[in-house]
């Protein structure tokens, strides 16, 4: 009876405690290396490695990036605007997975090209990282880097983002290690004053400073279930070398930054309201790695972060576009919600310009076209279903009255 308690891998004998990890089978075990073992005969039985290869057959696994052009066409279809931040974006990328898939003995080290984009709330920084990481094929993760915190104070580890990669591709260690986190505001961990702190800063400063060799590349231990509430959780190790990791931030301020080193003036009671939101609108497509570092960024993070861009304000024209333009745009959506339920909607033109003028005059932006959509579009989709109708028209009457008695059109605007 004793002796069979003592585990051991039933394909090359070792024991449990020489081993690594052993994995239950129903009638036996398997330790790490024989797994190793046995998916290189099986990729070799499969064929999915072959010395002979034909160049134009592509293997399996491999990534098949499009080339920037390609990429950028990509996007449009999802994104509208914000041309400059997606050609900086097709290239980074192109370059990232070039990179990845390039010949390890060649000298010539590419290094990596994580991105920091720099862009107001809502005007689709999240959106560009999302739909390159839809076009690629590869696990995506969004996280928000506000709750992390420098290690052993309370809050979350920055390791911890990987867990949440490794949750999109089902524990895939393989397919997370080429994959793509996106670290949303970034910028509310800049530290407190451009001076280093005396006190100590574990939210800001010290989650940099924590960021900088998952940044890089390097061998991170990732709590599979991340947080630190299940402390029994076996670690899993993730090569961070191939991970592309993109920031955004709205970075508020950030503009008197730039208009001091371009010697321009951003304030001022002189200053009209338009000629301010030209020279924001302007100034942004300036921004360098030294006016992140006077934010609070640093030196050391944004060198890990070479490519730098960011995304214009959302003008009117814009936000109408997205109303209607992008693959899913908001009213396709919404048309398709009527026609599964049998009806035709349709709008008067004037009513996305209603939209549009709501959502800048709230300062809601293109999250607020949502909120905006569903004040207008309740009552139909509560009433319309009950009904035999086979068509609706939503008129510029229609959105102007509901928009009015709608809880939404009772908030103050700012
Ligand atoms: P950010 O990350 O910059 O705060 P998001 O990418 O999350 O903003 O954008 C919020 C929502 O607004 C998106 O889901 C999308 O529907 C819409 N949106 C914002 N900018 C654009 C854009 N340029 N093109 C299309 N949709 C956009």
């Amino acid at each position: 009876m004793a002796k069979q308690q003592i585990l051991h891998c039933s394909f090359c004998g070792r024991n449990r405690d020489e081993v690594k990890i052993l994995i239950a089978g129903q009638d036996g075990h398997i330790c790490e290396s024989c797994v190793e073992h046995a998916e290189e005969i099986i990729e070799q039985e499969l064929g999915l490695v072959t010395t002979e290869a034909k160049p134009t057959q592509p293997t399996t696994n491999k990534l098949t990036v499009k080339k920037p052009i390609e990429i950028k066409r990509f996007l449009d279809e999802y994104v509208i605007g914000q041309d400059d931040a997606k050609k900086i974006l097709a290239v980074a990328v192109y370059n990232h997975y070039k990179r990845l898939n390039q010949k390890v003995e060649n000298d010539v080290e590419i290094e990596k090209s994580n991105i920091i984009m720099v862009g107001e709330t809502g005007t689709g920084k999240t959106l560009l990282a999302k739909s390159i990481a839809r076009m690629l094929n590869v696990p995506f993760a969004i996280v928000d880097a506000t709750v992390f915190t420098e290690a052993g104070y309370v809050g979350e580890d920055v390791e911890s983002m990987l867990s949440r990669l490794l949750q999109a591709c089902n524990f895939d260690v393989q397919a997370a290690e080429k994959g793509i986190v996106f670290i949303d505001e970034i910028d509310k961990i800049a530290r407190k004053s451009d001076n280093p702190s005396i006190t100590r800063d574990v939210s800001g400063e010290g989650v940099q400073q924590g960021l900088l060799k998952l940044l890089e590349g390097a061998e991170v231990l990732v709590p599979p279930q991340g947080g630190r509430k299940h402390p029994e959780q076996k670690m899993v190790k993730v090569n961070t070398q191939n991970i592309l990791f993109i920031c955004g931030g709205a970075f508020d301020g950030v503009d008197k930054i730039i208009a001091r080193r371009v010697n321009t003036n951003a304030i001022g009671f002189n200053v009209n309201k338009a000629l301010q939101d030209y020279q924001h609108n302007n100034l942004l497509q300036f921004i360098n790695a030294v006016d992140l570092k006077h934010f609070g960024l640093i030196p050391e993070l944004l060198g890990r972060l070479p490519v730098v861009t960011y995304l214009n304000p959302l003008d009117a024209e814009t936000l109408r576009n997205i109303l209607t333009e992008p693959k899913n745009a908001l009213i396709k959506q919404f048309t398709r919600l009527f026609d599964i339920e049998g009806i035709a909607l349709s709008f008067e033109p004037a009513v996305f310009d209603f939209m549009v003028e709501k959502a800048l005059e709230y300062k809601l932006g293109a999250r607020g076209l949502r909120s905006i959509c569903e004040s207008i579009l309740t009552d139909a989709m509560y009433e319309l279903p009950s009904e035999k109708v086979k068509a609706f028209e939503v008129t510029l009457e229609y959105s102007m009255r509901k928009f009015g008695s709608s809880k939404m059109s009772m908030l103050k605007v700012a």
